[in-house]
């Protein structure tokens, strides 16, 4: 297979396992983090070993539009196309209401919600021109149900939602599909940062009765990337264990 899948925020964590199974599904990877080091602290690259697979790594903010325009052609100019693209850079700034501050909130829309749109627009441009493509967004139970301590991420992954069905109804007759998952509580770096208490207490809410796995998000996102997907766009999969039902 000569595609290529664009995954950003992928030095650690589910954007990690994502780049993973996708080489291991056959496609070339570019990875996407907001600086070196993110790379140098984590063994994603060595990882990827899958035979035949190229892997390229690039740095940008993928909050900051240019900067998304730029990764865009750069990624288009080394691999030729960009058949996937999972929007997966995401951040956490937690706390209550009225001790959130404007910063904090500012902050987690520029790179959980705007990156959505600099990278659609910018990647999406590159689509509409293969008339083919796939775009999968990491939204969250967060943007479906709401999260006490949550007013700034809880909006931003709503927002998320709200765009993937947009860009599909934009960019569906031109063979472009874009979904989204919404992981609930999943062992990464992002969910390190909770206290016992917190876990604990969404731990009492899971069905399941445990935590997911990043490769376990990965699974789906590969699924709406596949042949086998080709016909479902405008979704939001849940991933959680059955948080909510
Ligand atoms: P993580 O913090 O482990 O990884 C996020 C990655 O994004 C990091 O490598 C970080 O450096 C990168 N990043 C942050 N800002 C960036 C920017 N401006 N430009 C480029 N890269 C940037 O997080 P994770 O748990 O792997 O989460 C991945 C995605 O899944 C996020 O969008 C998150 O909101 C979503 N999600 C996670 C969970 C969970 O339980 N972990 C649940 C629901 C949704």
């Amino acid at each position: 297979m000569s595609k290529t899948a664009l995954i950003t925020g992928s030095a650690r964590g589910i954007g990690a396992a994502i780049a993973l199974r996708l080489a291991k599904d056959g496609f070339n990877i570019a990875l996407n983090d907001i600086s070196e080091k993110s790379f140098e602290d984590n063994d994603i690259i060595e990882k990827i070993t899958a035979p035949g697979v190229r892997c390229e790594k690039y740095i940008a903010d993928v909050s900051s539009h240019d900067e998304c325009a730029e990764l865009a052609k750069k990624v288009k100019a080394d691999f030729g196309t960009i058949d996937v693209l999972v929007n997966n850079a995401g951040i956490t700034r937690d706390g209550l209401l009225l001790r959130m501050s404007e910063e904090n909130y500012d902050d987690v829309i520029r790179i959980n919600q705007k990156s959505v749109f600099n990278m659609t627009k910018h990647v999406g441009a590159v689509m509409l021109r293969q008339k083919s493509g796939r775009i999968v967004n990491l939204a969250s139970v967060a943007g479906l149900y709401g999260n006490p301590g949550q007013m700034n991420y809880s909006a931003s992954k709503g927002a998320v939602v709200a765009m993937t069905k947009t860009a599909a109804k934009e960019l569906g007759s031109r063979g472009i599909t874009v979904n989204a998952v919404a992981p609930g509580f999943i062992k990464t770096p992002m969910t390190d940062k909770l206290t016992e208490e917190q876990r604990a207490a969404m731990l009492k809410q899971i069905a399941m009765g445990r935590y997911g796995e990043p490769e376990e998000v990965a699974s789906v996102v590969a699924f709406l990337c596949s042949d086998s997907a080709s016909y479902v766009t405008g979704q939001t999969i849940e991933i959680s264990g059955g948080l909510m039902m």
